[in-house]
């Protein structure tokens, strides 16, 4: 089993993603395809009007702050045109692909985190009325049942909270709990860049490879997002998934590339 993640930023080519997915698939690649979409929410809500807030956390971590209106953009956004545009690729490459998102059948489920402390001007303030979560626990008869039926699941945050309510929570995070609740071979992170850089942005700095018992100390490495991917990297190890790499979707065949060990290497 490999379970994909393939982010939401600017680049990533969909098409490529979507067909190299389906060629691996017919070959009888068992696999999941779990996404984001955070470029284009941001689109839709600033056209929406209501622009997206971004908070840090004392420790460094980025995150969208999601207020009930924020959620239900998201929701739009990803369960909707993201979600559906993947699925219909795949349709459209004859791959019986389903689109779900961690609500249904409480795929992806954990705390509901009302409060997020931010850091705001040098100063910490705690802002209420956030609708996140961590992935605690993840449900996977629903996923077995299609997988065993024949049909490609395709999912998307967000989560459902203890209370069955809707919560955004990080997807790459989502992705290394679902590969380590299905024993995955493989956990494949793909992005914009083409794995984890050295010298951010600088292309040339790619790490090739971190050893699976150390792979926090490259968070220093990380800036903003992508620290959530080298903690959901670190989190799949410790849970017994065998390799995670951080690939580029942005061209070419970037599932077999990332298989074939192309990008940031974690074992
Ligand atoms: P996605 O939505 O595609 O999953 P994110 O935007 O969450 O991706 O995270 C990937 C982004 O992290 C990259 O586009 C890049 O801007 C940023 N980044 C920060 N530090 C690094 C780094 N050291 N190496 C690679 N990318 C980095």
């Amino acid at each position: 089993m490999v379970i994909v993640k393939v982010g939401g930023s600017a680049g990533i080519d969909y098409d490529a993603v979507c067909a190299d997915i389906a060629a691996l698939w017919k070959a009888g690649q068992r696999l999941i395809l779990v996404h984001g979409g955070s470029g284009e929410t941001n689109r839709v809500a600033e056209a929406l009007g209501h622009p997206p807030k971004f908070v840090t956390s004392p420790s460094g971590y980025t995150s969208r702050f999601t207020d009930r209106q924020t959620l239900e953009i998201f929701e739009m956004v990803y369960c909707g045109k993201v979600n559906k545009g993947i699925v219909e690729r795949l349709q459209r490459l004859g791959v019986n692909a389903v689109g779900l998102s961690g609500l249904d059948g409480r795929i992806f489920e954990g705390r509901h985190k009302d409060s997020v402390r931010a850091v705001e001007n040098g100063k910490v303030k705690v802002l209420r009325g956030d609708h996140t979560g961590t992935v605690e626990k993840v449900n996977t008869e629903l996923i077995e049942l299609l997988l065993n039926a024949g049909y490609l699941p395709v999912l998307t945050p967000p989560a459902a909270s203890y209370e069955g309510v809707a919560i955004n929570v990080d997807g790459d995070r989502a992705a290394a709990a679902l590969a380590v609740a299905l024993k995955a071979d493989a956990l494949l992170l793909l992005s914009n860049v083409p794995g984890l850089l050295r010298n951010f942005p600088d292309e040339s700095s790619l790490i090739a490879s971190i050893p699976a018992n150390d792979v926090e100390s490259y968070l220093e490495f990380a800036q903003d997002r992508m620290k959530k991917k080298v903690l959901g990297a670190a989190e799949a190890v410790q849970g017994g998934v065998r390799r995670v790499v951080f690939g580029d979707a942005r061209a070419g065949l970037p599932v077999s590339a990332a298989l074939g060990g192309a990008g940031t290497v974690v074992s």
